[in-house]
């Protein structure tokens, strides 16, 4: 994401299994937003946005880049 933070009524975040390797990173940074499947890879429990920055902090952890924060305005 660049320039300024989306607010969180505007933030969405989306996920790539396919890039997922299953490190887990995100439900460790948001459990209420992140969980895994069975097979290990990322599944998303929500798209809607409370904080922003933690979201920010899990594509900032995920090592596969499997996470992306968009704005509702993006889709
Ligand atoms: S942090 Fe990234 S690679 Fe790890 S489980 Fe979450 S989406 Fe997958």
């Amino acid at each position: 994401v660049s320039g300024s933070s989306p607010s969180p009524g505007d933030a969405r975040v989306t996920t790539d299994p396919s890039r997922c390797v299953g490190a887990g990173q995100c439900v460790l940074t948001d459990p209420t937003t992140f969980d895994q499947s069975d097979a290990g890879t990322v599944t998303l429990l929500r798209t809607t946005v409370d904080s922003v920055t933690l979201i920010e902090e899990a594509v900032s952890l995920c090592p596969g880049q499997a996470i992306a924060l968009t704005t509702k305005l993006d889709a």
